[in-house]
């Protein structure tokens, strides 16, 4: 959550860095007048239209619309979380990243841990060369096909049988012991000894989107159980974010059209060693929300494969349900089910990639959703359509609006001879679940309510692109106006005088996640057909004044109309209700 971090930081932050350099590490830029240009990384094109701005300190394309701050591009370029983000640009300014209370997940303290880490790491690659047992691993690689290159791309190790190998390798003091423990990777028993957790099995090391080593999953080479045993929850292992195989997924592939989601680690092995560079794994839990939400920051298209056996089908409904609501325009979900007994680890190796990257074989979500529903009701009956149409529609539901969910309504009412109305009815009636109301609620803080004055959008426009003008006018000077959608630019007016400093971007960031996010960046690129700074400044003014003049002249029109409260007035001339909200 972003309120985790100190919002000075943020601001602080932005300040210090410059977006340029940033975005000029990933995409090489060209100065073009005073700002800087490339082909844009988020569309294809072939002349630039991606515009970075020095001065505002954000980015926009006018080909694509993509645009956002220094945080937003570590985002959608390079997948980052909001966190993730904040720690990156904090890092290149060199400076430690606070935290408010109630984040447990990540101290300060964790460099020791991800550090420690990086030993472990290199402790089982060790073993794998050396231990005198360590051929059982190796044959088992080269039986299942895995190359030397691929084993020490993916940093592949080995953990000889024993019970404290790594202990006292690395546990050798008390200090060390404890930080072994707190990653998981030795135990301690009743009376105080530690032991390692694993042992006797093959080492895949699981590294986080940047780099960092931050838990390990370990196989046995025989049947014996657990098959799979991963590294606990730890600081800084959290198994419903992680996808094993994404850091070097991305490492190796700049764009990805799509990606497929296997089960285990050796899915991502066997269909590396295929050529198949774009799958990542999640460790042994569902797939996730958050799963979905990092892959889609990387490219558009995601392909999940599952068992065919019951379980698969299981698996792939819970999948549905979490990714209905994620599906966004341009966003694509297609399920994969690899024949009963197969996994994608040995249906590529029985079918070849060509067959395992064959578009015929994934099912397309919303088909899934449909043929399940045709499926298990009696298409013959109007009991049977009711019952699809009643089942399915509230699922339909929490799909963003937008063409999938026309096409589906389309579908579903020639299917079942309803009309998209009466349909669109049984939507509405569902909808009192925990995901709908959330999809509503989004709908609603979308709509910029809060400010119909076009005078007002206007100064928030010119006052967001070039803070310094907050300057010219005296921080109170709106304090006496209480016409709607004023309470914002009074607010933006007492940031700017707080932070004379603060940038377009930080501006933007300042009001991240909340429900002005999405009308601020609109204003952020609103052109107001003005070049000259001079003329600028003298246009804010105007419009400050006008602003100024309207509430006087409201306050007189009231007057003749012998009604004392303004709010009164604006009941009578029509606004709606204002989102109270927060
Ligand atoms: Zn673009």
């Amino acid at each position: 959550m972003a309120s985790l971090i100190p919002q000075h930081f943020i601001d602080d932050l932005l300040t210090r860095i410059d977006i340029v350099d940033i975005v000029d590490s990933s995409v090489t830029l060209k100065k073009a007048g005073r700002d800087f240009k490339a082909c844009c990384p988020f569309h294809d094109e072939k002349t630039p239209s991606f515009t970075v701005s020095q001065n505002k300190q954000f980015y926009h394309c006018f080909g694509c619309g993509a645009h956002g701050t220094a945080i937003s591009f570590l985002m959608d370029y390079s997948g980052l979380d909001f966190i993730e983000a904040v720690e990156e640009l904090a890092s290149r300014a060199g400076v430690e990243v606070p935290r408010e209370q109630g984040d447990f997940s990540k101290t300060k303290d964790n460099s020791e841990l991800y550090e420690l880490m990086e030993l472990v790491v290199r402790h089982f690659c060790r073993q794998l060369r050396e231990s005198p047992e360590a051929h059982r691993a190796v044959d088992y690689l080269k039986q299942r096909g895995l190359s030397g290159e691929l084993a020490k791309e993916f940093e592949l190790g080995f953990a000889p049988p024993g019970w404290d190998i790594l202990l006292n390798t690395l546990g050798t003091s008390d200090a060390a012991k404890q930080r072994l423990t707190q990653i998981g990777m030795i135990l301690e028993k009743d009376n105080g000894d530690h032991y390692d957790r694993f042992r006797d099995r093959i080492i895949f090391p699981i590294r986080d989107q940047r780099g960092r080593a931050i838990g390990f999953g370990g196989r046995v080479f025989d049947d014996s159980l657990p098959k799979y045993l991963n590294s606990p929850e730890t600081p800084i292992f959290h198994k419903g974010r992680e996808l094993y195989g994404l850091f070097q997924a991305r490492h190796q592939l700049k764009d990805m059209e799509r990606i497929y989601i296997v089960e285990g680690y050796m899915d991502v092995l066997a269909l590396a060693q295929h050529g198949i560079r774009n799958v990542v794994a999640s460790l042994g839990t569902a797939v996730t929300e958050n799963h979905l939400e990092r892959l889609f920051r990387v490219c558009p298209q995601i392909i999940i494969c599952f068992d065919g056996d019951n379980a698969g089908q299981k698996a792939a409904w819970r999948s549905m349900e979490i990714a209905l609501p994620l599906l966004k325009e341009g966003r694509q979900i297609h399920f994969m089910f690899m024949p009963e007994g197969d996994d994608p680890d040995t249906y590529v190796h029985r079918h070849g990639r060509g067959k395992f990257e064959d578009m015929n074989n994934y099912v397309p979500l919303s088909n899934y959703l449909i043929d399940k529903f045709k499926r298990e009701t009696n298409l013959d009956s109007r009991e049977g359509l009711a019952q699809l149409a009643e089942g399915i529609m509230p699922l339909v539901g929490v799909l963003p609006a937008g063409a999938l969910q026309e096409l589906l309504l389309n579908d579903i009412s020639k299917l079942t001879g309803i009309s998209i109305d009466s349909l669109r009815k049984l939507i509405d009636r569902k909808k009192p679940t925990v995901k709908s109301t959330k999809a509503q609620h989004l709908v609603s803080t979308h709509q910029p309510n809060k400010e119909h004055n076009p005078l007002i959008a206007n100064a928030i426009s010119f006052l967001l692109q070039n803070p310094e003008l907050g300057m010219s006018i005296e921080a109170d000077a709106l304090s006496e106006i209480d016409t709607q959608g004023v309470e914002f630019l009074r607010e933006l007016l007492a940031l700017v005088h707080e932070q004379p400093e603060i940038s377009c971007a930080g501006i933007l960031e300042h009001w991240r996640d909340s429900k002005y996010e999405k009308r601020l960046k609109e204003l952020s690129i609103k052109d107001n057909l003005l070049t000259e700074p001079d003329d600028i400044q003298k246009k804010f003014l105007e419009i400050i004044e006008k602003i100024k003049c309207d509430h006087e002249q409201q306050l007189r029109d009231a007057r003749i109309q012998g009604i004392q409260n303004l709010d009164d007035l604006r009941n009578l001339h029509s606004t709606p209700a204002t989102n109270s909200e927060e």
